[in-house]
């Protein structure tokens, strides 16, 4: 399922594309008339905190999910007990422009990426979009544990 952020929601969208999911966030210029556009003619599921636009989505059917907590945790976990997370697809995309990212060869970055980073890693990947590399820094390890914790099996 495609999803879409509203502008209050802009770390719950970069962690959702961490997550995997297609998750477009609008810029500072769309309007709520262009956001339920796109929610309904791509069928996105609107992920809101903002009233107005909830009552708004449900009048055009489009389907929502509110949001009523500002805790990014506690945000996860909803968006996550509705929607299942692919296991396969966590880490797979861009979490600046929504880009399902790429593998490259090491050799062929060594400019672009800060010298210390290139020594002690071998997988890169690339944005094919905006360019941007990504790389299992330590950035990635904070990363992972906290994907682990929310992607923990319920127990048997
Ligand atoms: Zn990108």
């Amino acid at each position: 399922m495609k999803l879409l952020c509203d502008h209050m929601l802009g770390s719950l969208a970069k962690w959702l594309r961490i997550f995997g999911f297609d998750t477009f966030y609008p810029d500072s210029t769309t309007n709520d008339d262009f956001i339920l556009q796109i929610a309904s003619r791509e069928k996105r599921l609107l992920i809101s905190r903002d009233k107005e636009l909830l009552i708004r989505a449900k009048k055009t059917l489009v389907p929502v999910l509110e949001i009523q907590t500002t805790n990014l945790t506690e945000q996860l976990q909803q968006v996550l007990k509705k929607i299942p997370v692919d296991e396969e697809k966590i880490l797979s995309r861009c979490t600046v422009c929504n880009t399902l990212i790429h593998s490259v060869e090491k050799e062929t970055i060594k400019d672009k990426i800060p010298e210390k980073v290139f020594q002690t890693r071998n997988e890169f990947w690339i944005c094919p979009s905006c360019s941007k590399y990504y790389w299992m820094g330590t950035h990635y390890e904070n990363m992972r544990e906290k994907i682990n914790t929310l992607v923990r099996k319920e127990p048997l």
